[in-house]
């Protein structure tokens, strides 16, 4: 039977893991629907309609941040890195409180879409020109179209509480169960496939759709987008949010629902010294990505027309999907779209600024990671066919490799949070879980009316471990089977 997502659930965490000792989380489970009530007698009431009260504060300038609520100079607290003081506000929480989230992520749509089964109203901000979702990306090349999911490939299931959604969404015809042959494609062209293999999933019309639907039932969700959030800044009682100098609203807690360095950026200077040194702790690969388009279907020879493949003993490739067999709608004479990744230790030998690829490293690349297939296929050197498109992307911040163990990171007496796939793992079950833990562990915060803030504080602290996995990330129950176990097939031409 399924169980429901519940803060007292906080100790979950994915398979493959030894989390350290999960952070004590006082507040167990409390019923679904939240009534935020303040109270205590030696706190200044609650703000009784904030919106209107947010209305009547003046911005944060140069003249006023002095005479911040919470008692500390400006100054001090835009002093960069872990010098910065600490925010602590004093001020109550409003009766209608408002959480900012930077991050339109799987991570950042679960914490708001849970928000609002516990009554709390957010705002999603993300950069996203095209949709949301972040590393669900997908993209379409008119007129054909040609399909490609160009970072998540497709997602497993192994905590129930993750199970429960992912089953809304194939009854809601979001998602769908990839029943491709998926294994390991050795160099030379042998190919294992997993013959048991836990359920994966990919959405119906690839993963942005999926991330862009998240959200469609929600009322008490707004969306921003694409809007960059530059700047966090703790003005009387509230978290005032900018994009270049332009306001982007008021919000009583905010949440960093992004990782890499636009979110140490944005930490640097925000007054949360221990939230930032925790996310400066991470550590992330960086893969390139290849989408090519063939007229004819690859060179596959053997039995098996695999779909997706691990590829091994490549350096310039560790994984390669037919996205023209996984979203079912192509023709038999349509083009094969593939999505080619390369090993993270051949994103790492090759980095460049992502935003600027010299065209030198783009054409190197390019031919490494084709040479590198035609390795993989076992094909004569020279006989891949040539793609007559492609794409080639670096995810310059691409897969965690290390982790602190805990669902979501908080401070309460910052009143920020965390969340995002590294907390748990490298992978969008880890991201899910992550925004569902926060906005739960956000709900019992603002039903405490947060009189005892320290009980909340959760990850501060917890030291990292390197996380293992795939390249791509992790798949519990997908590992290859011993090879005298299963069948292995030569493609070799
Ligand atoms: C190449 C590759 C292949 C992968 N393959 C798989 C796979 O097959 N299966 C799987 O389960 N996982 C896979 N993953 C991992 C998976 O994609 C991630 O674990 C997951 O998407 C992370 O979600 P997130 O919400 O934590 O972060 P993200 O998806 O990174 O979301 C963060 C969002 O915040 C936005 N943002 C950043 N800064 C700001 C700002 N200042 N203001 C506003 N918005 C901002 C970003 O634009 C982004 O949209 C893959 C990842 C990569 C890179």
């Amino acid at each position: 039977m399924m169980t429901t997502l519940t803060s007292s659930s906080f100790s979950l965490i994915l398979q493959p893991l030894k989390p350290p000792k999960p952070s004590k989380i006082s507040r167990l489970s409390k019923p679904k629907t939240l009534t935020l009530t303040v109270k205590s007698s030696s706190e200044p009431k609650p703000i009784k309609n904030p919106s209107k009260n947010a209305q009547k504060q003046k911005q944060p300038t140069s003249r006023n941040r002095r005479r911040s609520s919470y008692g500390t100079s400006r100054r001090s607290i835009l002093k960069k890195t872990f010098s910065q003081e600490q925010v602590k506000f004093t001020a109550p929480i409003s009766s209608d409180p408002q959480v900012g989230i930077i991050g339109g992520g799987m991570a950042g749509l679960l914490c708001a879409l849970s928000l609002e089964k516990r009554g709390v109203k957010s705002t999603v901000f993300d950069t996203g020109i095209h949709g949301l979702g972040g590393r669900m990306g997908t993209r379409i090349i008119d007129p054909q179209p040609l399909v490609f999911d160009h970072a998540a490939q497709f997602f497993t299931v192994s905590d129930s509480r993750f199970g429960q959604l992912v089953n809304g969404w194939l009854k809601r015809g979001l998602v769908r169960e990839w029943q491709g042959m998926i294994g390991e494609l050795e160099v030379g062209g042998q190919f294992v496939p997993f013959l048991s293999s836990p359920p994966r999933y990919v959405g119906v019309n690839g993963m942005r759709p999926l991330a862009d639907s998240l959200l469609a039932q929600t009322s008490l969700v707004n969306v921003v987008r694409p809007c960059w959030i530059s700047k966090v800044e703790p003005f009387n009682g509230m978290w005032h949010l900018s994009e270049n100098g332009k306001p982007r609203g008021e919000f009583d807690i905010i949440i960093i629902a992004h990782n890499g360095k636009c979110a140490n950026r944005l930490l640097g200077s925000s007054g949360l010294p221990l939230i930032a040194r925790q996310m400066k702790r991470l550590e992330l690969s960086s893969i390139w990505a290849l989408l090519a388009a063939f007229e004819d279907t690859l060179p596959i020879r053997g039995p098996v027309q695999f779909e997706g493949a691990f590829v091994k003993g490549v350096d310039s490739v560790s994984w390669m999907a037919n996205n023209s067999k996984k979203f079912l709608s192509s023709q038999s004479n349509d083009p094969e779209c593939w999505t080619f990744f390369s090993t993270a230790a051949y994103g790492k030998q090759n980095k460049v600024p992502q935003e600027n690829i010299p065209t030198a490293t783009a054409e190197k690349v390019k031919t490494g990671m084709l040479e590198g297939v035609e390795a993989a296929l076992g094909l004569s050197k020279g006989s891949l066919p040539r793609p007559f498109y492609t794409k080639l992307q670096l995810w310059g911040a691409a897969l965690p490799i290390n982790t602190p163990g805990v669902p979501c990171i908080f401070d309460p007496h910052g009143r920020a949070g965390i969340c995002g796939d590294w907390l748990l793992g490298s992978s969008l079950e880890s991201a899910a879980l992550s925004g569902m833990a926060l906005a739960n562990h956000i709900a019992e915060y603002l039903q405490s009316g947060g009189v005892h803030p320290e009980e909340f504080a959760v990850g501060l602290h917890n030291e990292f471990r390197p996380l293992e996995g795939h390249e791509i990330g992790q798949f519990p129950g997908l590992e290859t089977k011993e090879k005298e176990e299963s069948q292995t097939y030569q493609l070799t031409t």
